[in-house]
């Protein structure tokens, strides 16, 4: 855990909406959108120069939490409107967020082909092992031998997905984890995502209360990464992974490797392209 506060040059306040969430009481969901204000008053970003992109699902209802730019998309797509966003306005600062259904089943196609693409972007994956909105479903991240849900009585039956060793496969250059317990830790990893000049993979054990309030307990079982700094050598963060238990949170992998931006986007192609497609 994190016990100092992240200093702020504004006040987090100044990047809360007027709407209230209606996540359940307990939700991980809570600290993560006060960590997402935290980093962006750290950073003093103005709000217009920041924009927040997300999928379908509980946690993807944050870009209406923010006081930025923001867009709710369709499920499994927030990495691809994100890199269309980024691609045509590099300018913005651009936060993508949703969780682990939207991110890793339907969406896992563009994971992949957005960590290998490395544009300049956070990818925040509220991670709860569940599919929340829906009613409790196994998601890609749910343990096989979860047992719990009436939809899956005895169990997804196959191994989860390991979310950050498919970032590492895929060329991600910066993957951390952290623990909506902490919102002061995540807080920091957050401002380290952004200010990090590419594609940052950002996990947060994100516990669900109502579909899995077994997740309370990971309050006693979350721990620091048994090194305190980021490698930038794949094959030791693939160690790294490799002897962790998924509980470890902080900083696991950074690289430096220039950030994909096509450099041929211009405003008037853009309306030429939307004059052809005029009904
Ligand atoms: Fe959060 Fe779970 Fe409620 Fe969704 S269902 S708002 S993930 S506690
Ligand atoms: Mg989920």
């Amino acid at each position: 855990m994190s016990n100092a506060t992240l200093a702020t040059k504004l006040k987090p306040k100044a990047y809360k909406s007027g709407i209230k969430p209606v996540w359940c009481p307990g939700c991980g969901d809570f600290s993560v959108l006060s960590a997402i204000t935290k980093a962006l008053a750290h950073l003093a970003l103005p709000n217009e120069e920041v924009a927040v992109i997300s999928g379908i699902g509980c946690s993807s209802r944050i870009p209406a939490y923010v006081s930025a730019y923001g867009f709710h998309g369709i499920h499994g797509r927030a990495l691809a409107a994100a890199q269309g966003l980024k691609a045509a306005r590099p300018d913005l600062t651009v936060l993508v967020a949703g969780g682990d259904g939207d991110g890793f089943s339907i969406g896992g196609n563009h994971f992949i082909h957005a960590c290998r693409r490395n544009m300049d972007l956070t990818y925040i994956v509220m991670d709860n092992e569940v599919y929340g909105m829906t009613k409790g479903q196994a998601s890609p991240t749910t343990a096989p031998d979860w047992a719990k849900s009436k939809l899956t009585p005895h169990g997804p039956g196959v191994p989860s997905f390991n979310p950050a060793a498919i970032a590492l496969a895929s060329g991600a250059t910066f993957i951390a984890r952290g623990f909506s317990g902490d919102p002061n830790g995540i807080a920091k990893l957050l401002v380290e995502a952004i200010e990090h000049p590419g594609f940052s993979f950002l996990q947060i054990l994100s516990p669900c209360p109502t579909f899995r309030p077994e997740q309370k307990e990971w309050k006693k079982v979350v721990h620091p990464f048994a090194q305190d700094d980021p490698t930038s050598n794949p094959v030791e963060a693939a160690q790294r992974i490799q002897a962790d238990d998924g509980m470890s949170t902080g900083m696991l992998y950074r690289t430096m490797v220039p950030a994909w931006q096509p450099d041929n986007v211009a405003t008037a192609e853009v309306e030429a392209l939307e004059g052809e497609f005029k009904v």
